[in-house]
Protein backbone atom coordinates (compact mmCIF):
# COMPACT_ATOMS: atom_id res chain seq x y z
CA UNK A 1 0.00 0.00 0.00
CA UNK A 2 1.24 3.34 -0.67
CA UNK A 3 2.50 5.49 2.59
CA UNK A 4 0.76 8.14 3.67
CA UNK A 5 2.64 11.50 3.68
CA UNK A 6 3.12 11.12 7.48
CA UNK A 7 4.63 7.80 6.83
CA UNK A 8 6.73 9.66 4.41
CA UNK A 9 8.12 12.29 6.61
CA UNK A 10 9.00 9.25 8.90
CA UNK A 11 11.40 8.25 7.34
CA UNK A 12 13.50 11.26 7.51
CA UNK A 13 15.02 11.60 10.45
CA UNK A 14 16.35 15.42 9.87
CA UNK A 15 12.57 16.56 9.87
CA UNK A 16 11.64 15.08 13.82
CA UNK A 17 14.54 17.95 15.07
CA UNK A 18 14.07 21.54 16.05
CA UNK A 19 15.46 25.08 14.90
CA UNK A 20 15.52 28.12 17.12
CA UNK A 21 12.77 25.83 19.26
CA UNK A 22 10.62 25.21 16.53
CA UNK A 23 10.02 22.24 14.51
CA UNK A 24 11.62 22.44 11.68
CA UNK A 25 10.31 23.26 8.20
CA UNK A 26 13.01 22.40 5.36
CA UNK A 27 12.66 24.42 2.43
CA UNK A 28 15.33 24.05 0.70
CA UNK A 29 15.61 21.02 -1.44
CA UNK A 30 16.72 22.55 -4.30
CA UNK A 31 19.96 22.91 -2.65
CA UNK A 32 19.86 20.03 -1.28
CA UNK A 33 17.27 17.23 -0.32
CA UNK A 34 17.38 15.21 3.09
CA UNK A 35 17.78 11.48 3.04
CA UNK A 36 15.44 8.98 4.12
CA UNK A 37 16.98 6.43 6.23
CA UNK A 38 16.98 3.87 4.10
CA UNK A 39 19.43 5.79 2.31
CA UNK A 40 21.53 6.65 5.54
CA UNK A 41 21.21 3.32 6.43
CA UNK A 42 22.35 1.58 3.27
CA UNK A 43 26.12 3.93 2.94
CA UNK A 44 27.36 2.47 6.49
CA UNK A 45 25.89 -1.24 5.57
CA UNK A 46 27.81 -1.13 2.93
CA UNK A 47 30.64 -0.25 5.05
CA UNK A 48 29.80 -2.89 7.43
CA UNK A 49 29.08 -5.83 5.29
CA UNK A 50 30.66 -5.13 1.86
CA UNK A 51 33.15 -2.64 1.46
CA UNK A 52 35.93 -3.48 -0.95
CA UNK A 53 37.32 -1.56 -3.94
CA UNK A 54 35.41 -2.44 -7.33
CA UNK A 55 36.03 -4.07 -10.55
CA UNK A 56 39.34 -5.15 -10.22
CA UNK A 57 39.60 -7.48 -6.35
CA UNK A 58 39.61 -11.94 -7.36
CA UNK A 59 38.35 -12.04 -3.87
CA UNK A 60 34.11 -12.28 -2.88
CA UNK A 61 33.65 -9.21 -1.65
CA UNK A 62 35.51 -7.47 -4.38
CA UNK A 63 32.81 -9.26 -6.03
CA UNK A 64 29.87 -8.52 -3.56
CA UNK A 65 30.82 -4.40 -3.53
CA UNK A 66 31.26 -4.68 -7.37
CA UNK A 67 27.69 -6.39 -7.96
CA UNK A 68 26.30 -3.80 -5.25
CA UNK A 69 27.61 -0.53 -7.21
CA UNK A 70 26.65 -1.77 -10.78
CA UNK A 71 23.19 -3.00 -9.25
CA UNK A 72 22.87 0.95 -8.16
CA UNK A 73 23.73 1.99 -11.63
CA UNK A 74 20.73 -0.18 -12.47
CA UNK A 75 18.52 1.49 -10.18
CA UNK A 76 19.19 4.76 -11.17
CA UNK A 77 18.81 4.09 -15.08
CA UNK A 78 15.73 2.45 -14.03
CA UNK A 79 14.56 5.86 -13.14
CA UNK A 80 15.67 7.82 -15.64
CA UNK A 81 15.10 5.63 -18.61
CA UNK A 82 18.67 4.93 -19.54
CA UNK A 83 20.36 1.58 -20.37
CA UNK A 84 21.70 0.01 -18.01
CA UNK A 85 23.03 -4.28 -19.11
CA UNK A 86 26.25 -5.09 -19.34
CA UNK A 87 28.17 -3.51 -22.26
CA UNK A 88 25.05 -1.11 -23.31
CA UNK A 89 25.25 1.45 -19.93
CA UNK A 90 24.55 4.77 -20.44
CA UNK A 91 25.03 6.24 -16.98
CA UNK A 92 28.73 7.28 -15.99
CA UNK A 93 29.39 7.57 -12.38
CA UNK A 94 30.12 11.03 -11.58
CA UNK A 95 31.04 13.40 -8.50
CA UNK A 96 28.06 15.41 -8.92
CA UNK A 97 26.22 17.45 -11.87
CA UNK A 98 29.10 19.45 -11.62
CA UNK A 99 31.45 16.89 -12.39
CA UNK A 100 29.57 15.36 -14.75
CA UNK A 101 29.37 18.55 -17.28
CA UNK A 102 32.81 19.56 -16.72
CA UNK A 103 33.98 15.96 -17.30
CA UNK A 104 31.61 16.66 -20.98
CA UNK A 105 33.40 20.31 -21.74
CA UNK A 106 36.47 18.50 -20.87
CA UNK A 107 35.92 15.87 -23.78
CA UNK A 108 34.80 18.04 -25.91
CA UNK A 109 37.80 20.30 -25.72
CA UNK A 110 39.94 16.94 -26.26
CA UNK A 111 38.15 15.94 -29.23
CA UNK A 112 39.01 19.47 -30.46
CA UNK A 113 42.53 18.55 -29.83
CA UNK A 114 42.43 15.57 -32.46
CA UNK A 115 41.73 12.98 -29.08
CA UNK A 116 39.41 10.06 -29.94
CA UNK A 117 40.42 9.92 -33.46
CA UNK A 118 37.83 10.08 -36.47
CA UNK A 119 34.84 8.98 -34.06
CA UNK A 120 35.38 11.66 -32.06
CA UNK A 121 35.44 14.43 -34.45
CA UNK A 122 31.71 15.04 -33.95
CA UNK A 123 32.35 16.60 -31.18
CA UNK A 124 35.33 18.49 -31.86
CA UNK A 125 34.66 22.60 -32.31
CA UNK A 126 36.94 25.03 -33.99
CA UNK A 127 36.43 28.98 -34.20
CA UNK A 128 32.99 29.80 -36.27
CA UNK A 129 31.25 27.25 -34.52
CA UNK A 130 28.77 28.19 -31.82
CA UNK A 131 27.83 26.78 -28.49
CA UNK A 132 24.18 27.69 -26.99
CA UNK A 133 23.63 27.86 -23.85
CA UNK A 134 20.29 29.73 -22.17
CA UNK A 135 20.29 32.83 -19.70
CA UNK A 136 18.67 30.95 -17.07
CA UNK A 137 21.56 28.36 -16.44
CA UNK A 138 23.15 27.50 -13.41
CA UNK A 139 26.87 28.60 -13.52
CA UNK A 140 28.03 24.84 -13.64
CA UNK A 141 26.32 24.84 -17.24
CA UNK A 142 27.21 28.39 -18.06
CA UNK A 143 31.17 28.32 -17.34
CA UNK A 144 32.21 24.70 -18.46
CA UNK A 145 30.79 25.76 -21.84
CA UNK A 146 31.94 29.41 -21.65
CA UNK A 147 35.55 28.06 -21.19
CA UNK A 148 35.23 25.48 -23.69
CA UNK A 149 34.21 28.70 -26.20
CA UNK A 150 37.06 30.09 -24.73
CA UNK A 151 39.66 27.11 -25.37
CA UNK A 152 38.49 26.41 -29.01
CA UNK A 153 37.31 30.06 -30.52
CA UNK A 154 34.28 28.98 -30.81
CA UNK A 155 31.58 31.27 -30.05
CA UNK A 156 28.99 30.73 -27.08
CA UNK A 157 25.20 32.50 -27.89
CA UNK A 158 22.87 31.87 -25.44
CA UNK A 159 18.53 31.64 -25.37
CA UNK A 160 16.97 34.73 -23.84
CA UNK A 161 14.12 34.58 -21.16
CA UNK A 162 10.73 35.65 -21.43
CA UNK A 163 9.10 38.05 -18.64
CA UNK A 164 8.53 35.37 -15.99
CA UNK A 165 12.42 34.29 -16.87
CA UNK A 166 11.12 30.88 -18.64
CA UNK A 167 13.80 29.92 -21.81
CA UNK A 168 12.77 31.14 -25.10
CA UNK A 169 12.38 27.78 -26.65
CA UNK A 170 10.04 29.99 -29.55
CA UNK A 171 13.46 31.48 -30.73
CA UNK A 172 15.16 27.45 -31.08
CA UNK A 173 14.97 28.25 -34.81
CA UNK A 174 17.02 31.06 -34.56
CA UNK A 175 19.18 30.95 -31.69
CA UNK A 176 19.91 27.50 -33.28
CA UNK A 177 22.09 27.22 -36.65
CA UNK A 178 23.64 24.69 -38.94
CA UNK A 179 27.34 26.45 -37.10
CA UNK A 180 26.02 25.18 -33.65
CA UNK A 181 27.37 22.05 -32.30
CA UNK A 182 26.41 22.21 -28.85
CA UNK A 183 23.20 22.89 -27.07
CA UNK A 184 23.58 22.84 -23.06
CA UNK A 185 20.25 23.70 -21.15
CA UNK A 186 18.62 23.58 -18.41
CA UNK A 187 15.36 20.81 -17.58
CA UNK A 188 14.00 23.07 -14.71
CA UNK A 189 15.54 26.11 -14.04
CA UNK A 190 16.96 26.12 -10.38
CA UNK A 191 15.77 29.75 -9.48
CA UNK A 192 12.88 29.70 -11.28
CA UNK A 193 11.35 26.27 -11.26
CA UNK A 194 10.30 26.63 -14.49
CA UNK A 195 10.15 23.76 -16.79
CA UNK A 196 11.89 23.88 -20.07
CA UNK A 197 9.60 23.72 -22.79
CA UNK A 198 12.29 21.03 -24.39
CA UNK A 199 10.89 19.75 -27.76
CA UNK A 200 11.24 22.65 -29.82
CA UNK A 201 15.01 23.06 -28.40
CA UNK A 202 15.53 19.38 -28.95
CA UNK A 203 14.28 18.80 -32.65
CA UNK A 204 15.91 21.85 -33.72
CA UNK A 205 19.58 20.61 -32.18
CA UNK A 206 19.08 17.02 -34.04
CA UNK A 207 18.05 19.18 -36.99
CA UNK A 208 21.38 21.02 -37.58
CA UNK A 209 23.40 17.86 -35.87
CA UNK A 210 24.31 19.17 -32.71
CA UNK A 211 24.84 17.44 -29.74
CA UNK A 212 22.41 18.38 -27.02
CA UNK A 213 23.41 18.22 -23.47
CA UNK A 214 20.54 18.49 -20.19
CA UNK A 215 21.22 19.82 -17.09
CA UNK A 216 18.71 17.27 -15.25
CA UNK A 217 19.60 18.29 -11.61
CA UNK A 218 16.46 20.21 -11.06
CA UNK A 219 14.20 17.48 -12.87
CA UNK A 220 15.27 14.04 -11.84
CA UNK A 221 13.90 15.13 -8.30
CA UNK A 222 10.47 16.17 -9.18
CA UNK A 223 9.26 14.65 -12.35
CA UNK A 224 9.07 11.48 -14.02
CA UNK A 225 11.85 11.78 -15.91
CA UNK A 226 12.86 9.50 -19.07
CA UNK A 227 16.48 10.72 -21.31
CA UNK A 228 15.46 8.54 -24.25
CA UNK A 229 11.37 10.01 -24.75
CA UNK A 230 13.45 13.25 -24.36
CA UNK A 231 15.71 12.28 -27.13
CA UNK A 232 18.95 14.27 -25.68
CA UNK A 233 22.42 13.54 -26.29
CA UNK A 234 23.57 14.00 -22.61
CA UNK A 235 22.23 14.42 -19.33
CA UNK A 236 24.04 15.29 -15.66
CA UNK A 237 22.50 15.08 -12.30
CA UNK A 238 23.59 15.14 -8.53
CA UNK A 239 22.59 12.13 -6.32
CA UNK A 240 22.16 14.60 -3.35
CA UNK A 241 19.11 16.50 -4.73
CA UNK A 242 17.58 13.60 -5.27
CA UNK A 243 17.24 12.00 -1.48
CA UNK A 244 20.66 10.18 -1.90
CA UNK A 245 24.20 11.33 -0.68
CA UNK A 246 26.53 13.97 -1.46
CA UNK A 247 29.75 13.23 -3.70
CA UNK A 248 27.98 11.08 -6.22
CA UNK A 249 26.28 12.01 -9.29
CA UNK A 250 25.57 10.39 -12.70
CA UNK A 251 25.92 11.53 -16.47
CA UNK A 252 23.80 10.39 -19.36
CA UNK A 253 24.83 9.75 -22.60
CA UNK A 254 23.36 7.88 -25.81
CA UNK A 255 25.50 4.58 -25.91
CA UNK A 256 27.39 5.29 -29.25
CA UNK A 257 28.21 8.74 -28.37
CA UNK A 258 29.75 7.66 -25.08
CA UNK A 259 31.55 4.98 -27.32
CA UNK A 260 32.71 7.56 -29.36
CA UNK A 261 33.81 10.52 -26.56
CA UNK A 262 37.04 10.31 -25.78
CA UNK A 263 37.81 10.21 -21.88
CA UNK A 264 38.51 13.64 -19.98
CA UNK A 265 40.17 12.28 -16.72
CA UNK A 266 42.82 9.82 -16.88
CA UNK A 267 44.47 7.16 -14.45
CA UNK A 268 43.44 3.58 -12.94
CA UNK A 269 40.25 1.78 -13.73
CA UNK A 270 40.09 3.22 -17.02
CA UNK A 271 42.58 1.88 -18.99
CA UNK A 272 42.98 -1.43 -21.07
CA UNK A 273 46.91 -1.46 -21.76
CA UNK A 274 49.32 1.08 -21.03
CA UNK A 275 52.87 1.43 -22.01
CA UNK A 276 56.09 4.27 -21.83
CA UNK A 277 56.18 3.98 -25.20
CA UNK A 278 52.84 4.19 -26.69
CA UNK A 279 49.65 5.91 -26.08
CA UNK A 280 46.77 4.14 -23.68
CA UNK A 281 43.99 2.20 -25.34
CA UNK A 282 41.07 2.90 -22.75
CA UNK A 283 38.48 1.05 -21.88
CA UNK A 284 34.77 0.41 -22.90
CA UNK A 285 32.09 3.61 -21.29
CA UNK A 286 31.23 3.71 -18.48
CA UNK A 287 34.85 2.69 -17.15
CA UNK A 288 36.67 5.00 -19.36
CA UNK A 289 34.91 8.18 -18.30
CA UNK A 290 35.57 6.72 -14.28
CA UNK A 291 39.06 7.12 -13.56
CA UNK A 292 40.43 6.44 -9.91
CA UNK A 293 38.70 4.65 -7.12
CA UNK A 294 34.58 5.83 -7.12
CA UNK A 295 32.62 6.79 -4.31
CA UNK A 296 31.03 3.18 -4.42
CA UNK A 297 29.43 3.16 -0.91
CA UNK A 298 27.26 6.52 -2.01
CA UNK A 299 26.70 4.91 -5.33
CA UNK A 300 24.95 1.79 -3.52
CA UNK A 301 23.12 4.43 -1.01
CA UNK A 302 22.19 6.63 -4.21
CA UNK A 303 20.71 3.52 -6.10
CA UNK A 304 18.74 3.13 -2.56
CA UNK A 305 17.66 6.58 -3.07
CA UNK A 306 16.39 6.00 -6.47
CA UNK A 307 14.64 2.36 -5.73
CA UNK A 308 12.86 4.52 -3.01
CA UNK A 309 11.26 7.08 -5.11
CA UNK A 310 10.27 4.72 -7.97
CA UNK A 311 8.54 3.04 -5.00
CA UNK A 312 6.71 6.02 -4.22
CA UNK A 313 6.32 6.81 -8.26
CA UNK A 314 7.51 9.85 -9.77
CA UNK A 315 3.64 10.73 -10.74
CA UNK A 316 3.43 11.20 -6.66
CA UNK A 317 6.11 13.59 -6.91
CA UNK A 318 4.57 15.36 -8.91
CA UNK A 319 1.08 15.92 -8.23
CA UNK A 320 2.05 16.39 -4.17
CA UNK A 321 4.75 19.38 -5.13
CA UNK A 322 2.26 20.46 -7.48
CA UNK A 323 -0.08 21.33 -4.63
CA UNK A 324 3.18 22.48 -1.93
CA UNK A 325 3.93 24.84 -5.20
CA UNK A 326 0.51 26.09 -5.37
CA UNK A 327 0.68 26.56 -1.80
CA UNK A 328 4.22 28.52 -1.32
CA UNK A 329 3.09 31.06 -4.59
CA UNK A 330 0.29 32.47 -2.27
CA UNK A 331 3.22 34.93 -1.37
CA UNK A 332 2.61 36.55 -4.76
CA UNK A 333 -0.47 38.47 -3.19
CA UNK A 334 1.05 39.81 -0.76
CA UNK A 335 1.97 43.20 -0.52
CA UNK A 336 5.57 44.29 -1.90
CA UNK A 337 6.68 40.48 -2.47
CA UNK A 338 7.73 39.89 -6.22
CA UNK A 339 7.75 36.25 -7.54
CA UNK A 340 11.06 35.75 -9.87
CA UNK A 341 9.50 33.34 -12.66
CA UNK A 342 6.27 31.98 -13.50
CA UNK A 343 3.52 32.93 -10.57
CA UNK A 344 1.29 30.37 -11.75
CA UNK A 345 1.46 26.13 -11.50
CA UNK A 346 1.24 25.34 -14.73
CA UNK A 347 4.95 24.08 -15.99
CA UNK A 348 6.81 24.61 -12.93
CA UNK A 349 7.98 22.55 -10.00
CA UNK A 350 7.81 24.05 -6.15
CA UNK A 351 10.89 26.21 -6.60
CA UNK A 352 9.69 29.60 -5.60
CA UNK A 353 12.45 32.33 -5.79
CA UNK A 354 11.20 36.18 -4.89
CA UNK A 355 12.32 39.00 -3.20
CA UNK A 356 10.40 41.55 -0.85
CA UNK A 357 11.48 45.25 -1.82
CA UNK A 358 13.19 46.97 0.67
CA UNK A 359 14.41 43.75 2.81
CA UNK A 360 17.72 42.56 2.20
CA UNK A 361 17.47 39.37 1.14
CA UNK A 362 19.60 37.94 4.09
CA UNK A 363 17.50 39.77 6.37
CA UNK A 364 14.53 37.96 4.96
CA UNK A 365 16.43 34.86 5.45
CA UNK A 366 17.51 35.36 8.81
CA UNK A 367 13.86 36.34 9.77
CA UNK A 368 12.43 33.20 8.05
CA UNK A 369 14.79 30.61 9.94
CA UNK A 370 14.12 32.38 13.41
CA UNK A 371 10.63 30.59 12.96
CA UNK A 372 12.46 27.33 12.18
CA UNK A 373 11.65 27.70 7.68
CA UNK A 374 14.54 26.93 5.91
CA UNK A 375 14.79 28.85 2.32
CA UNK A 376 18.28 29.96 0.42
CA UNK A 377 19.48 33.48 0.07
CA UNK A 378 21.99 34.43 -2.67
CA UNK A 379 22.26 34.02 -6.65
CA UNK A 380 21.74 30.82 -6.49
CA UNK A 381 24.71 30.08 -8.44
CA UNK A 382 23.03 31.88 -11.53
CA UNK A 383 23.56 35.41 -11.60
CA UNK A 384 22.89 35.90 -15.29
CA UNK A 385 18.77 35.04 -14.22
CA UNK A 386 19.01 37.56 -11.65
CA UNK A 387 20.29 40.58 -13.78
CA UNK A 388 17.42 39.06 -15.94
CA UNK A 389 15.34 39.99 -13.23
CA UNK A 390 16.95 43.54 -12.29
CA UNK A 391 18.30 41.85 -8.55
CA UNK A 392 21.44 41.03 -7.29
CA UNK A 393 19.84 38.10 -4.89
CA UNK A 394 16.57 36.96 -4.40
CA UNK A 395 15.04 34.25 -1.85
CA UNK A 396 13.88 30.73 -2.52
CA UNK A 397 11.66 28.16 -1.40
CA UNK A 398 11.69 24.80 -2.27
CA UNK A 399 10.11 22.09 -1.80
CA UNK A 400 10.24 17.96 -1.64
CA UNK A 401 8.03 15.12 -1.41
CA UNK A 402 8.08 15.81 2.68
CA UNK A 403 6.47 18.68 2.75
CA UNK A 404 3.08 19.01 4.08
CA UNK A 405 0.63 21.99 2.68
CA UNK A 406 0.69 22.97 6.60
CA UNK A 407 4.74 24.00 6.45
CA UNK A 408 3.92 25.91 2.88
CA UNK A 409 1.40 27.87 4.79
CA UNK A 410 3.55 28.47 7.81
CA UNK A 411 5.82 30.09 5.02
CA UNK A 412 3.48 31.73 3.43
CA UNK A 413 2.56 33.42 6.88
CA UNK A 414 6.24 33.81 7.98
CA UNK A 415 6.19 35.78 4.30
CA UNK A 416 3.45 38.24 4.93
CA UNK A 417 5.15 39.37 8.46
CA UNK A 418 8.57 40.70 7.06
CA UNK A 419 7.89 44.02 5.71
CA UNK A 420 5.75 45.15 8.93
CA UNK A 421 8.53 43.93 10.92
CA UNK A 422 10.84 45.80 8.96
CA UNK A 423 9.45 49.09 7.77
N1 LIG B 1 22.40 22.52 -12.12
C1 LIG B 1 21.38 22.95 -11.39
C2 LIG B 1 20.12 23.39 -12.06
C3 LIG B 1 21.48 22.98 -9.99
O1 LIG B 1 20.46 23.41 -9.25
C4 LIG B 1 22.70 22.56 -9.39
C5 LIG B 1 22.87 22.61 -7.92
O2 LIG B 1 22.45 23.51 -7.26
C6 LIG B 1 23.73 22.11 -10.21
C7 LIG B 1 23.54 22.10 -11.57
C8 LIG B 1 25.03 21.65 -9.65
O3 LIG B 1 24.85 20.53 -8.87
P1 LIG B 1 26.02 20.01 -7.91
O4 LIG B 1 26.40 21.18 -7.06
O5 LIG B 1 25.37 18.92 -7.14
O6 LIG B 1 27.13 19.54 -8.77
Amino acid sequence: MAPTLQQIREQFPILGTTVHGKPLVYLDSAATAQKPQSVIDAESQFYATINAGVHRGAHELAARSTMAFEDARAKVARLVGANAQEGEEELVVTSGATAGLNLLATAFGNASLGRGGQAAQRFALQPGDEIVVSKAEHHSVLLPFQELAARTGATLLWFDLDEDGRIRSDMADEVISERTKIVAVTHVANVTGAITDLAPIVRRAHEVGAIMVLDACQSVPHLAVDFHALDVDFAAFSAHKMYGPTGVGFLYGKRELLEALPPANFGGSMVELAWMDQPAQYMMPPARFEAGTQPVAQVVAAGVAAEWMQGIGMDRFEQHERAIAKELLKIGDIDGVRILGPANDRDRIGTVAFEIEGVHPHDVGQFIDAQGIAIRVGHHCAQPVHRHFGVYASNRASSGIYNTVDEARAFVQAVAQVRPFFH
